[in-house]
């Protein structure tokens, strides 16, 4: 936990662009935006990636897509928006502290590459 670059970013040790911070969860702007609206949406407890999701933290991932949706509504994101979890090597996770992107603000292709 300790040299996990999101952790040091919930406990105010590396800087980040807040968008919205409750007990459980941490909201912020990718440093690197892909759209207009690129946001990354983590628990503030470490789960590493999304296959160690099980029973027992299950409840904050839950959350998270509360917020997100409560978000969605906020900025008034009609017009559309991806929320995408990247899981391991091959799906390109570069930070192991598991993390939704909240992507909005112009068309998306899709299948994702
Ligand atoms: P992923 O490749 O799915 O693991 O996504 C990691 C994301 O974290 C990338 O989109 C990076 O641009 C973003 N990122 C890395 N370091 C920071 C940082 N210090 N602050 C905000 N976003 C970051």
């Amino acid at each position: 936990m300790e040299n996990c670059l999101f952790c040091k970013i919930v406990a105010g040790d590396i800087p980040s662009a807040k968008v919205y911070e409750d007990e459980l969860v941490y909201l912020f702007e990718d440093i690197a935006p892909t759209a207009p609206i690129h946001y990354l949406c983590i628990p503030k407890e470490l789960i590493s990636k999304l296959d160690e999701i099980d029973e027992t933290n299950s409840a904050v991932i839950a959350h998270i897509y509360e917020v997100i949706a409560k978000l969605a509504k906020d900025l008034d994101l009609k017009d559309g928006f991806r929320v995408v979890t990247n899981c391991g090597e091959n799906a390109g996770q570069s930070v192991f502290h598991i993390h939704f992107h909240l992507l909005a603000g112009r068309p998306l292709q899709w299948p994702a590459g």
